[in-house]
């Protein structure tokens, strides 16, 4: 199975991916978390793309694009996988698609979350990652049982820098301009499954399973 999850910063498309991937045995591909992972490492992709992801701008589609094709013809993927956080423009959507025609491959759903403006913020703002294990936290809706202090690993939680909310603001104008224009694109191809990304995880994740015909 192949799948996109569509949807702003902060909709959900991370938690979803993880379960979805979990239930189908199958890898869960983040382009921001490789990006995260680069620049951590400080490998050279790292250092090309920092700069790009702290001022919450898109990294170009022709590093992205070769990004992808690389991680995509490794073997983990030949059974499908789902894709978190790419395409993200319409130049990389066209590219992928000819990728898939281009091996006989089909997409089987394009998954978009909505979730309202302030509720988006709210999300982002709040949220925290461990430094040590990757866990991820929200000051109010999933807190750590001591402030500031992995529950998992007792490791320091810490705010990503494109979670600023001067930064938070231009990544969703970047959405709406640059890859809100995909919905119409995958509604066309009738790939397109609209999911409200609203009132808790498990709740979500049974209306996907329902729309790709797995409940
Ligand atoms: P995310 O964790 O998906 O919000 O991605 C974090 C950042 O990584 C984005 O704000 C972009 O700077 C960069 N990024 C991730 N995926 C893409 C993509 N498909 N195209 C361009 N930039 C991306």
């Amino acid at each position: 199975m192949k799948l996109i999850l569509l949807g702003p910063p902060g909709s959900g498309k991370g938690t979803q991916s993880r379960l979805l991937c979990e239930k189908l045995g199958l890898p869960q591909i983040s382009t921001g978390d490789i990006l995260r992972e680069a620049r951590q490492r400080r490998t050279a992709l790292g250092k090309k793309t920092e700069g790009y992801i702290t001022q919450g701008q898109l990294v170009p589609d022709a590093l992205m694009l070769a990004l992808m094709e690389e991680r995509l013809n490794q073997k983990d993927c030949q059974a499908g996988y789902i894709l978190d956080g790419f395409p993200r423009t319409v130049a990389q959507a066209k590219e992928f698609d000819d990728r898939l025609e281009h091996r006989g491959e089909t997409l089987n759903a394009v998954i978009n979350f909505l979730v309202p403006h302030e509720e988006l913020v709210k999300r982002l703002t709040g949220r925290r990652q461990c430094k040590g294990c990757g866990a991820g936290y929200h000051l109010e809706y999933a807190p750590p049982q001591r402030r500031g202090v992995c529950d998992r690993c007792g490791g320091v939680l810490f705010q990503r820098d494109d979670d600023k909310a001067e930064t938070i603001e231009k990544r969703l104008a970047i959405y709406q301009d640059q890859t809100s224009p995909l919905t119409g694109v995958y509604e066309r191809a009738g790939l397109l499954k609209n999911i409200i990304g609203v009132g808790g995880s498990e709740l979500i994740f049974r209306k996907i399973l329902h729309e790709i015909g797995l409940s």
